[in-house]
């Protein structure tokens, strides 16, 4: 490590000249704002997907509910034809048709009741799912809008960019990839990997290193490839102070 911690600052150094250049340039803010109208944007999807499958399931319960409306609708009318016609033998026969009369009525109403409760149901979903719908249509505008604008702000800095990308990919290949791949696995947790040590103090987390550790890096040419004990970043020795924005 100790011979790559130069090359790798000065990678760390051209990816922070892309930062800025991105900030500067406001490419960063841009993208900012499309990941979070992306992030809503898939909420608003999960949303409707759920209420699509509510309403669904709400539908096969209404074909469900209007056949049992049927069903009773029909045994009413039968009921009513048999005591219109007085095709009842006895008295207990009568009683027992007027009572069956009077179940199916009421049976009747709680499943009349339960259609409409899910008629409105599925009305309600309906809007529901087509407010949803609107809104991720203006959000599907928004971002179209955004990466209009952010390919206008990227052609303005592709040169320079790319004079930096250039850089980058000529120090990458003086790095060997078990450094490189060091780096970048770090990078993903702690911003900056490799900082300066002043006085013992780790330049990232502001710690005191340990005496050991601060002597051999204060005297010893080995130092530059150490790693702070408590961030994990590495540190760099040099006589010459580290550019300010780090
Ligand atoms: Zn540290």
């Amino acid at each position: 490590m100790k011979n790559n911690i130069k090359k790798l600052l000065e990678l760390q150094l051209l990816e922070d000249e892309i930062s800025v250049l991105e900030k500067d340039s406001g490419i960063r803010d841009i993208k900012n704002q499309i990941d979070s109208l992306k992030r809503n944007y898939n909420k608003i999807t999960e949303k409707m997907q759920e209420i699509f499958d509510q309403y669904k399931k709400t539908q096969i319960q209404l074909v469900k509910e209007k056949e049992a409306f049927s069903s009773i609708e029909k045994q009413i009318k039968e009921c009513e034809d048999h005591l219109y016609e007085g095709s009842f033998k006895k008295m207990k026969t009568l009683n027992s048709l007027q009572h069956d009369l009077e179940v199916q009525k009421i049976k009747r109403e709680e499943c009349a009741k339960e259609i409409s409760r899910l008629q409105n149901q599925i009305k309600i979903d309906k809007l529901n799912l087509k407010n949803l719908k609107d809104k991720s249509t203006e959000i599907k505008d928004d971002i179209q809008k955004l990466n209009k604008e952010l390919l206008v702000k990227e052609d303005m800095t592709k040169d320079e960019l790319a004079g930096i990308n250039l850089k980058i990919q000529s120090a990458k290949k003086d790095i060997p990839k078990d450094a490189l791949n060091e780096y970048y696995f770090k990078r993903q947790k702690i911003y900056p990997v490799i900082v300066e040590c002043h006085d013992g103090i780790c330049g990232g987390c502001n710690m005191q290193l340990s005496i050991i550790f601060n002597h051999t890096v204060t005297h010893g040419e080995e130092s530059q490839g150490f790693v702070c004990e408590n961030c994990g970043r590495m540190i760099y020795i040099s006589s010459e102070p580290l550019c300010n924005k780090m």
